[in-house]
């Protein structure tokens, strides 16, 4: 995990978007996905035709220079659907899930 995306998880997880190099509208217009179809990262239902088009997303995250501030984006206001930073709504719920039970203890 490059420093940048170490920052945004901190940042995001403890309820705060890190305001950084990156405006909310300019991480949005340099994202590797800005011409692709929206849809890719919206996966329908839970099969494997879900999870096969969740991969074909996230590895357009992984080549995205907005991934951090994406999935800071994702995780501070709790988007519930859909791949963001690399992440799908399973794990983001599973990283936050697991950083509650982290604060509570
Ligand atoms: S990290 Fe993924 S979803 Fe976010 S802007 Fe980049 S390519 Fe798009």
């Amino acid at each position: 995990m490059d420093e940048d995306m170490a920052r945004a998880l901190l940042g995001a997880l403890s309820g705060r978007v890190p305001r950084t190099k990156w405006t909310p509208a300019g991480w949005r217009e340099v994202g590797s996905c800005r011409h692709s179809d929206p849809n890719l990262f919206y996966p329908l239902g839970r099969g494997a035709a879900a999870a096969e088009q969740a991969e074909e997303a996230k590895a357009f995250c992984r080549t995205c220079p907005s991934r951090a501030p994406c999935l800071a984006f994702a995780l501070s206001t709790r988007q519930d659907l859909g791949v963001w930073g690399g992440m799908a709504a399973d794990e983001r719920r599973r990283l936050l899930r697991s950083q509650r039970t982290l604060v509570a203890s």
